[in-house]
């Protein structure tokens, strides 16, 4: 694919930067910033919903000029941005979503007024989705669903307003058949919420139960047993971001700075010959799968799910954010030992073994390494399993 940037695209380029420089955070209230920033961007022309198609509000960009925003704003720094609305239910209510969902949900999604969590995996359902049980009964009268279940590592569930929910409607058929899709308010009864605190020593991710929740029909996105084509779209959209490849560009970057700021010998440890070298091959695959990520937003500005290809830039990708923490972690030496301690070393040692140790959930979450191996094995590939 051809990445040359046209004068068009230069241009483009400028004007973001201008934007971003005009717009960046400059102390205050940070919450205030936030909303303000995706008001200006939207104003500018319809920059708070990049990869949003026309139809719904988005600036049509071309795969060059999504190029260039997630260049620029991956440098520059733009306000923190839940996707669970924004890039994963938003693009299945397009897709599927009744015209009523679509204008009762998409307006405050785009606003970042609703924050969404995802509910799919559960104690038992994980890698292997499809079998999840969390179940969802149609009352008599038709009017609701009562939802029993629990699901767990749901990223955020404390401080979301809603769930997008995979719910068992039917056990008849193979698994995959009588899954349904929901959509309902967290803050509720019936609704609990329990922690878990991970490796890195943060809350992020919880258990949710749900006991006798009553769920209107309304809520209910598309056909009612058709949830695990929708939930497999919505996935394409995860792992396309999950693979963080502009950030990845700049995290590289500060890497090779850090790495310059250590002392070895009468240069620097980007001077070592091992170091160096295990830099560049970072380098070298960062550039691959960069051009992967190109392919996948000629997908998305096309207003398509990313398709399987999306498993390649998960698993490329979120191979490479680890490997930057743990370059990290090395050059910052024994000093990265000192978790969070304040006295030794140079100062991004201290966050050195936090970042490796969070690091380790990238690739675990939006579906396992292995199971992406899989399914670029057998849908992008076309190599059949030699099981019967
Ligand atoms: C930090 C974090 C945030 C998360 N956020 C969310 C969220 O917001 N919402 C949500 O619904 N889920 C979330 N998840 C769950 C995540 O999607 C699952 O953890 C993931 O799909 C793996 O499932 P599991 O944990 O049940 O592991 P398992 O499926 O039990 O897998 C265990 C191991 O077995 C391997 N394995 C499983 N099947 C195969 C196979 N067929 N071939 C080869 N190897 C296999 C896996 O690769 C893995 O190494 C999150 C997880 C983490 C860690």
């Amino acid at each position: 694919m051809d990445i040359e940037l046209s004068k068009e695209d230069l241009d483009f380029e400028a004007e973001v930067r201008g934007f971003l420089k005009e717009n960046a955070y400059t102390g205050g209230d940070a919450e205030a910033w936030r909303m303000n920033w995706f008001e200006k961007a939207r104003e500018k022309g319809n920059w708070d919903v990049p990869k949003w198609p026309v139809k719904f509000g988005g600036p049509g960009w071309t795969p060059n000029q999504h190029f260039v925003w997630q260049k620029e704003t991956a440098r520059a720094g733009t306000p923190w941005d839940m996707p669970f609305g924004l890039s994963m239910l938003g693009p299945v209510l397009m897709a599927h979503g009744s015209e009523e969902q679509q204008q009762r949900f998409l307006p405050d999604i785009r606003a970042r007024k609703v924050n969404w969590c995802q509910g799919y995996s559960e104690p038992g359902a994980g890698s292997d989705l499809a079998s999840l049980k969390t179940k969802a009964e149609l009352s008599e009268d038709g009017s609701h669903y009562v939802v029993n279940g629990t699901k767990i590592w749901t990223t955020m569930a404390h401080i979301a307003d809603w769930i997008f929910c995979l719910t068992r409607t039917s056990d008849a058929g193979i698994k995959q058949e009588g899954i349904t899709f929901l959509l309902f308010p967290m803050k509720q009864d019936g609704v609990e919420i329990k922690p878990i605190i991970t490796l890195g020593g943060s809350h992020t991710v919880n258990t949710v139960f749900f006991s006798d929740v009553k769920v209107p029909v309304e809520n209910r996105v598309g056909e009612e047993g058709k949830g695990w084509t929708y939930a497999k779209g919505l996935l394409e959209h995860e792992r396309t971001g999950i693979a963080g490849i502009s950030n990845s560009i700049v995290a590289l970057e500060g890497l090779k700075n850090k790495a310059r700021s250590v002392k070895r010998g009468n240069g620097s440890l980007m001077d070592v010959p091992s170091f160096r070298a295990k830099v560049a091959e970072l380098e070298v695959d960062l550039m691959a799968v960069e051009y992967t990520e190109l392919r996948s937003l000629a997908t998305a500005s096309a207003g398509t799910a990313p398709g399987p290809e999306s498993s390649i830039l998960k698993l490329k990708g979120t191979d490479i954010q680890q490997r930057i923490q743990k370059l990290t972690m090395e050059a910052g030496g024994q000093f990265s030992a000192a978790w969070g301690g304040t006295n030794a070393g140079p100062d991004f040692a201290r966050a050195g073994m936090g970042g490796y140790m969070s690091s380790r959930v990238y690739t675990i979450y939006g579906g396992a390494s292995e199971v992406q191996k899989d399914i670029v094995t057998k849908k992008v590939l076309g190599i059949k399993s030699s099981k019967k």
